[in-house]
């Protein structure tokens, strides 16, 4: 099987989605680029991600021809691979239905600075325009709404994280839904003081080097 390190990864990283909370059922979709055969892994269409094993994995080209699977890729397909065509930076999309970033989603808010952890996306989340899931105009929504930063809503519909790998996309993805429940949170009980560009501009700086930097 091809990209099979990718695929069990895509599995592993599915259930991780459902046991943490960032989606339920089918919802979300994750994919990884292998930027040396330029080949992508993504998970199948609508089956639950408990009963997905890498056999299901659908390898498809950068072109969204399929390589290897026999199943329906994700119907996301399109936005997965306008992102990496887009993004020389990332090899990993998560896709989600977090319930807080789908909150401010369906409010058509962005997720200001409330939390200095928004650095896991940027200066802020930005938001994606409303277009049916699945279809071409998502795509280049997505694109544009994300710009250079690592998450993005999509209006109506969920929360999409990039990363160099599946584990920085997931993080992501995990870190921007506890700074949306956070955010909603403040602003149920008054106006939450935002972290200033400055302040977020050193947090983004030190994110370089946070954690266990290999030697
Ligand atoms: P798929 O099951 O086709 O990946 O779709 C789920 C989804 O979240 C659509 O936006
Ligand atoms: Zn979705």
């Amino acid at each position: 099987m091809m990209l099979a390190e990718q695929r069990q990864q895509i599995v592993d990283y599915g259930m991780k989605m459902i046991q943490s909370g960032l989606t339920t059922g089918s919802g979300g979709n994750l994919s990884m680029l292998c930027r040396e055969t330029g080949l992508v892994a993504i998970g199948p269409s609508g089956i639950d991600y408990a009963d997905v094993s890498s056999n299901h994995i659908v390898i498809v080209d950068l072109d969204g021809q399929r390589v290897e699977g026999c199943l329906k890729p994700s119907s996301e397909l399109s936005f997965h691979l306008a992102l990496y065509k887009a993004r020389p930076d990332i090899a990993a999309v998560v896709h989600t239905h977090s319930v807080y970033a789908t909150t401010m989603a369906c409010l058509h808010w962005e997720i200001p600075a409330v939390h200095y952890l928004v650095a896991f996306s940027g200066q802020k989340v930005p938001l994606a325009d409303y277009a049916t899931f699945g279809s071409p105009e998502l795509a280049e929504n997505v694109v544009t709404g994300i710009a250079d930063y690592h998450a993005v809503l999509l209006a109506n519909h969920g929360l999409v994280a990039v990363g160099a790998d599946l584990k920085q996309a997931f993080n992501v993805a995990e870190e921007i839904e506890l700074v949306a429940r956070i955010y909603y949170q403040a602003k149920s009980v008054g106006e939450p003081v935002l972290v200033n560009h400055e302040e977020m501009e050193a947090v983004l700086k030190k994110f370089t080097t946070y954690g266990q930097q290999s030697t």
